[in-house]
Order: structure tokens, then C-alpha cells, then sequence
């Protein structure tokens, strides 16, 4: 039997996992976001021209600690050997710790090495452009590890505490994840209870997937503590915990293998009767969530930069492959086939370098709130490298898929394109899946009109209010939505820009059609529109490609006026013109698709009708037939 659709065998409703995650939502930014702009049909531009440059004092501090970190890698550590042993060498950590690797975003105040965001991430690019699995190690401990909500949400206390240990080597890991808890942590098990002095909490649950958990010494722990009445309702509490992994009742169930990345410390956890003392709490009781979140949404802005690292690589090998290996009388490059796929990847390659270090400078402003451009940039890199590794893949033929040490073996040059496909997959599940990113880049567009919409939606407005409220409305969105549709038949001039003046001109004309047809639909669609998952998806599709490109041409300028990189704007014209076809392309299909088809034939495969098409292999244990824990 299939699935029951109309009662699907859930613990948690939709509404309560919507309710889990609009708590999580953190609303005290103050400053606009130029995608939040973006969203409502304004081209902020000035936020983005000129290009923000690093100061160079700080860019020295980088530049000199990454070449020391290169040297000691190179010297020390075969990515190959760490793939296949599934080891880091423990000498490499040592010597890494000694470096402060470990200690990159502490607060020099409290014996860090203090980095801007700009340093930290290019140092992880350079990382991951040589071995992901020591890349995921750094950022796991800092970009979601203890250092950063430490950072952003510890006492004085806990910063003198626990801070110093970095510099001192030690590791640490953030533990979210539960057999039942993924993308959704309404349905959260691992619970921690108070004890009745108040003194301490004791935890108990399993944490699956704690990147570094095997050998972590301090890691973040998100669990349930007891429940508040709100108004009358009882509201779920999801709290943060520091938690030393030397405690009594830690148990290392499973170190986990996966198709890439071997060398990563990641383990299914369990923790029984542990007990944690009150003042290793996180923030306050029931703000863990919405830490854990905040957290992400700075630490998602390395995964951009790893990414980029890899693409880099890819390109290298492309373009190396691509002009020496001659088939049918020309470099396999040269063909038609492999200058679409060499265009696609040095431009792309060229865009995301734009985009994660234009949200790495922001970060570092902290003037902005970036949540909207973190998201973007981690969804616009990890699909982009996942395509870029598959062209490049391509272009290298068999050899792609043979393993550098098997290349090495007889004798050909190494490129470990098998190795870094196997690694980046990943990219577009953690630390928010694409789907994910896609659903809060869609609730972050539509934010500003449920604020406005609010009293109509979530109560019962009494006819005074409505009185007065609804002609008010009314009149705010007919000119709002007039002037979204006439603003276009205008755009600015941007000599600035140069040849890349018609891309801000286009960024300029579809960001309020953009902000038009959200609204559209919101009016259409009302409630049913956080289902139409697939709709929503082309219009974040947009948003992020005008993201890119606004990025790619500011920096394109930047690149050729201060690196004499004259060549940049070409590539970034060739970004755009490839970019505005896929926005094209994502307006038509909002009309002109396939949605409500396949929604019909998706309900209809799960439920069981088209079973038989599976017929005629050997058959695998499935859900129905497997006892977990067998
Ligand atoms: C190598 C690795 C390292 C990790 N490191 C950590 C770590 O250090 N700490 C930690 O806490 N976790 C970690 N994770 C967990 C990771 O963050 C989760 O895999 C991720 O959150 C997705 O959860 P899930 O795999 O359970 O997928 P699910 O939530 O079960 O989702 C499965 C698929 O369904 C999609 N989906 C889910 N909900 C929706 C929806 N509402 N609408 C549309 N599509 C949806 C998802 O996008 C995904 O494609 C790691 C995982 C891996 C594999």
C-alpha cells in the first residue's frame, strides 16, 4: 500500500513545523537588505558600486596566513591519502591548531586571531581548492561550531571560558540534526529538563550527522526544553547548549561514511542522562532555534567561498584539458560542444567569486542585514558548482571519472575531478537545502506584504478596523503596484559601468516586473501559495540571478580599474547575457508550464499507481518490509 495522502504519517502538522520555523525568524535587523529591496522592485545599486574593497592592512593579514596554511598542506597532506584512510593526520591538525586554524574567528581580545570574515573565507577557499574534507573540518568547528554563536550570543563569562580553547587546538561541532529532524525541527526529540535546584539540565536524544562530533571537544547542542503558555497555547521551546564532550553519558554511536568528503569526523551521537550546568545554556531559554538559524545565516557565507575554491580548480582543469587534449583535429575545447562548456564555467566561476566576496564584505560592514544575500549566495554556488564539476567532468572524458591515484599510477597527470565530485555534492543538501533556501527566500519576498496584510490574515479585524485599514490599503497598493508597472518604461543611465550599463538597466526594468508578479500571485493564490513550491521557485530563481548579476558587473569594474584585469567586463557581459536568458525563460514559464501535470502524476507515483514500473529488477528492501536498527 501506498502512502495515504489524505492523512500522510506525520507527528508534527504543517502548521506547527511553519509555526517552529516564523519563531525561529529573527527580526531585529534594522537596516534594508538590497535583496529585500530587490524583492520589492528597487535596484539599490549604491549598495553594490563600487565594489567594497578589503582593507589592505587586513588583506595582508590573510594573504600571509593562507600562504603559510598552502605550505604546510602541501608539504603535509595528500587530499588522496585523507579521501581513501578516511584520516586527517593527526600531526596536520597539531600543526593547524598551532597556526590558530582553529581560533580564526575568536575575538583577539580573547586570544583569537581575530579575522574579518573576508580573511577567514578566503582562507577556507584556498582549503577547499586542495582538500574538502580539511576545509569542512575548519568550517564545521567555526562557521557553524561553538566559535561563531559563541561569538554573537555568549556571556562575558562564557567568551573567558570557553574562547581560550580555540587557540589551544580545541575542535568543536554544532549538533541539530536527529534521525527525524532535518529540514524540519518542529519534530525535534532530544529534549533537556531543568533540574528542580536549577542548576542543571539533563539531556538525553540522539543527534545524527554532528560534523567533527567524533572528535570534537565542545560542541552547540539544540534540544527541547520545557514548554511555555503563550497566550493561552502552549508553545514548543528549543533551546541551545554548550556541552564539553568529555561529560559523562556521551556516546559515540557511528562515525558515518559518505560517497565524498571521507575525511570528515561525522557521527551519529547520543547523549544519555548528560548533564549540563545551567550556565552553559546559550542565550535564553527558548531562543536556541533562533540562534542556531542566525548562526547559519553568517556561517552560510563560507560555503559560497569553498565553493568558489572548487570551481576554480574545475576551471583550471577545463581550460588545461580543454587546450591540450586534441581530438577529431582540434583541442576538445575548441569544439563547439566544449566552448559552451568552458564559457559557462570561467564565467560562472568569475560570478561566484563576485558574489561570496561581495557577502563576505558585507558581513564584515555588519551594517546590513544580509540573511536574504547569505541564502542567495549559498544557493547560487552550490547548484552552479555542482553543474560547473559536471561539465568539467565531461570535458576530461574517462579520465574524469578515473581516480587521481589511479591516473598517478600510470602515469598521467592527477586531476581529482572523481574526488571533487564526490565531495561537492553535498553543498546543495547542508547547512539549508536548495528546497529550503528556496521556501525562506520565498517567505523573506513576501514579508513586507504579510506585515501590511497582517490584521487580515492572523485575527478577526473588527469592522471598525477594517473601516479604516482597507481603504487605506487599498490605495498604498494601487499606486505601489501603477508605479511597479510604469517604473520600468524608465531606466537610469550608468556610465559607471561601461559596456555592463545594459545589465543594471535590465537589473533596473525586471526587479519591479519581479516585485509585480509575487504580489500578483500572493493576491491569486493567498495561503495556497507556500504550497506552490514550484512557482515560488522560479521567482527566488530570478531574484537570485539578478542578485549575481548586479554583483558580477560591480565587481567586474572593480576588477578591471583596480587589478588591470581588463578582460573582466567580457566575461561578466557573457554572466548577464546568459543570466537574463534563464530570467527570461523562468517569466515565460510561469504561465507557460507543466505544474499542474505534474503534481497530478507526482500524487499518483506515491501513490503506489505506477508501482509496476519498478518491475523487472532485482528487488531492494524498502520502507515497508526494512526494521529499523536491523
Ligand atoms: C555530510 C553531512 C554533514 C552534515 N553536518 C551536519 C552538522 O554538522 N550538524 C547538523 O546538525 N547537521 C548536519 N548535517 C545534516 C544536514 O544539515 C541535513 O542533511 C539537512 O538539514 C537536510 O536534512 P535531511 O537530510 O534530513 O533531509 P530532509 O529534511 O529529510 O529532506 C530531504 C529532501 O526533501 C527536501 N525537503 C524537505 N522539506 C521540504 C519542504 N518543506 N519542501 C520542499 N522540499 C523539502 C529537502 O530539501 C531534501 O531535498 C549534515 C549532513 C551531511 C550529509
Amino acid at each position: 500500500m501506498g502512502i495515504d495522502l489524505e492523512k500522510p504519517p506525520v507527528q508534527t502538522t504543517h502548521e506547527q513545523s511553519m509555526e517552529v520555523a516564523e519563531e525561529a525568524r529573527n527580526e531585529d535587523y534594522q537596516n534594508p537588505s538590497f535583496g529585500a529591496q530587490l524583492f520589492m522592485g528597487d535596484f539599490n545599486w549604491h549598495m553594490l558600486f563600487p565594489f567594497p574593497e578589503q582593507d589592505p592592512n587586513d588583506k595582508k593579514i590573510g594573504d600571509d596566513f593562507a600562504e603559510k596554511l598552502t605550505q604546510l598542506l602541501t608539504s603535509q597532506l595528500d587530499p588522496e591519502e585523507v579521501d581513501k584512510t578516511r584520516e586527517i593526520p593527526r600531526a596536520v591538525i597539531d600543526a593547524m591548531a598551532k597556526m590558530g586554524v582553529f581560533a580564526m574567528k575568536v575575538p583577539k581580545q580573547y586570544e583569537g586571531l581575530g579575522f574579518s570574515q573576508a580573511n577567514y573565507n578566503r582562507t577556507v577557499m584556498k582549503v577547499a581548492s586542495y582538500c574538502g574534507s580539511t576545509a569542512v573540518l575548519i568550517s564545521a568547528h567555526q562557521s557553524i561550531g561553538v566559535p561563531q554563536p559563541l561569538r554573537l550570543y555568549g556571556t562575558e563569562a562564557q567568551k573567558k571560558k570557553f574562547f581560550p580553547r580555540f587557540r589551544q587546538g580545541s575542535i568543536s561541532a554544532f549538533a541539530l540534526t536527529e534521525p527525524d529532524v532535518g529540514s524540519d525541527p518542529a519534530r525535534m526529540n532530544a529534549e533537556a529538563v531543568l533540574s528542580e535546584d536549577g542548576s542543571y539540565y539533563t539531556l538525553n536524544g540522539d543527534k545524527l550527522w554532528c560534523t567533527n562530533g567524533t572528535i570534537a571537544d565542545i560542541i552547540i547542542v539544540i534540544a527541547k526544553t520545557a514548554p511555555k503558555m503563550v497566550k493561552g497555547k502552549e508553545k514548543q521551546q528549543i533551546s541551545a547548549f554548550i556541552v564539553e564532550m568529555n561529560t559523562p553519558g556521551i556516546e559515540i554511536v557511528h562515525r558515518c561514511e559518505f560517497m565524498g568528503l571521507g575525511g570528515i569526523y561525522n557521527g551519529l551521537l547520543r547523549f544519555t542522562n548528560v548533564k549540563i550546568p545551567v550556565e552553559n545554556r546559550l542565550g535564553e531559554e527558548g531562543r536556541g532555534l533562533a540562534m542556531a538559524l542566525a548562526t547559519i545565516n553568517v556561517g552560510r557565507l563560507t560555503l559560497p567561498a569553498a565553493c568558489t575554491g572548487a570551481a576554480k580548480q574545475c576551471l583550471h582543469v577545463a581550460r588545461d584539458w580543454g587546450s591540450h587534449r586534441v581530438q577529431w583535429g582540434m583541442p576538445i575545447a575548441l569544439h563547439e560542444a566544449g566552448r559552451q562548456k568552458i564559457a559557462y564555467i570561467a564565467s560562472t566561476t568569475f560570478a561566484m567569486e563576485a558574489v561570496s566576496w561581495l557577502t563576505s564584505h558585507w558581513a564584515d560592514q555588519g551594517k546590513v542585514d544580509i540573511r536574504i544575500e547569505a541564502a542567495m549566495a549559498k544557493l547560487f554556488c552550490s547548484e552552479s558548482l555542482w553543474k560547473i564539476v559536471d561539465l568539467t567532468m565531461q570535458l576530461r572524458g574517462g579520465r574524469g571519472y578515473e581516480k587521481a591515484s589511479s591516473l598517478k599510477a600510470r602515469g598521467e597527470l592527477p586531476y581529482p575531478i572523481e574526488r571533487v565530485m564526490r565531495d561537492c555534492r553535498i553543498n546543495t543538501i547542508l547547512e539549508g537545502s536548495t528546497e529550503i533556501m528556496k521556501l525562506f527566500l520565498a517567505r523573506e519576498a513576501m514579508d513586507p506584504h504579510l506585515k501590511r496584510l497582517d490584521f487580515l490574515v492572523k485575527s478577526k479585524p473588527a469592522m471598525s478596523e477594517l473601516i479604516t485599514k482597507v481603504p487605506k490599503l487599498l490605495g498604498h497598493y494601487s499606486w505601489w503596484y501603477l508605479k511597479k508597472i510604469f517604473s520600468p518604461w524608465k531606466t537610469d543611465r550608468y556610465p559607471q559601468l561601461g559596456k555592463l550599463e545594459k545589465h543594471f538597466q535590465f537589473i533596473q526594468t525586471t526587479a519591479p516586473r519581479l516585485a509585480r508578479t509575487i504580489f500578483y500571485y500572493m493576491a491569486k493564490y493567498q495561503k495556497k501559495l507556500e504550497h506552490k513550491q514550484m512557482l515560488l521557485g522560479r521567482l527566488i530563481d530570478i531574484g537570485t540571478d539578478l542578485f549575481a548579476m548586479a554583483a558580477t558587473c560591480s565587481f567586474a569594474v572593480y576588477q578591471a580599474q583596480k587589478h588591470q584585469h581588463a578582460s573582466a567586463p567580457d566575461l561578466a557581459d557573457y554572466f548577464c547575457v546568459v543570466a537574463e536568458r534563464r530570467i527570461k525563460e523562468s517569466f515565460a514559464a510561469l504561465t507557460s508550464n507543466d505544474d499542474s501535470l505534474t503534481n497530478q502524476i507526482a500524487k499518483r507515483v506515491v501513490g503506489d499507481e505506477y508501482k509496476w514500473v519498478e518491475e523487472g529488477v532485482i528487488p531492494m528492501e524498502d520502507s515497508t518490509t526494512f526494521k529499523k536498527g536491523s
